[in-house]
Formats: C-alpha cells, sequence, structure tokens
C-alpha cells in the first residue's frame, strides 16, 4: 500500500459523554481484524472526574495495520470512524 491510512473518529458523535457510549457499541471493535481500536478513558481524566462513566473513548491504533476493509465504517451506528489515504 503506497499512502498512509488515516483512522479519525469524531468524539463529538461517540465517547465523550456524547450521543454514543463507546461501551455498549464497541462494533468498530468487533468487526476489525487487526483489531487495531482501543478502548480506554480519557487521557487527564484523573484530573476531571475519574467516577465519571461518560467519559470513555475508542482510539485507533497502528493505522498502519489497517486493511481498509471500511468494515468500522459500515458498521459505525453514528458515522463516527472515517478511513482515508
Ligand atoms: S477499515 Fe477495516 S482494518 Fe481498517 S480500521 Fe476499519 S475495520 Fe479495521
Ligand atoms: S462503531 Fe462507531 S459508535 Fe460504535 S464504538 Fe466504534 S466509533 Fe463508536
Amino acid at each position: 500500500m503506497g499512502k498512509k491510512t488515516k483512522i479519525k473518529i469524531d468524539y463529538s458523535i461517540c465517547g465523550d459523554g456524547n450521543e454514543i457510549d463507546p461501551r455498549e457499541c464497541l462494533r468498530c471493535l468487533k468487526v476489525c481484524e487487526p483489531a487495531l481500536f482501543l478502548l480506554h478513558e480519557s487521557f487527564g481524566v484523573e484530573e476531571e472526574n475519574p467516577y465519571d462513566p461518560q467519559i470513555w473513548r475508542v482510539t485507533p491504533l497502528y493505522p498502519s495495520l489497517c486493511t481498509r476493509c471500511m468494515k468500522c465504517v459500515e458498521s459505525c451506528p453514528g458515522k463516527a470512524i472515517q478511513v482515508t489515504w
């Protein structure tokens, strides 16, 4: 593959207490064969409110492993994922 793959998640839709709680969805994690998504609490959360159950995110790690299958994009109920290259 030539150009680098970029994977972007719109956190105004998924996570950070917005429309979708990624812990309840997790579809991108399930469909991605190279398993490059990570579910985690937002960084810096300890300075905010560590007990806030809404502060969760999925972050795409290692975009170089992405096969560009687009399954995450297709399965995301909020259309929060963009995969480009
Ligand atoms: S396009 Fe496919 S390989 Fe790439 S992040 Fe999405 S599900 Fe994973
Ligand atoms: S599939 Fe979309 S809405 Fe679901 S956890 Fe992944 S990014 Fe969030």
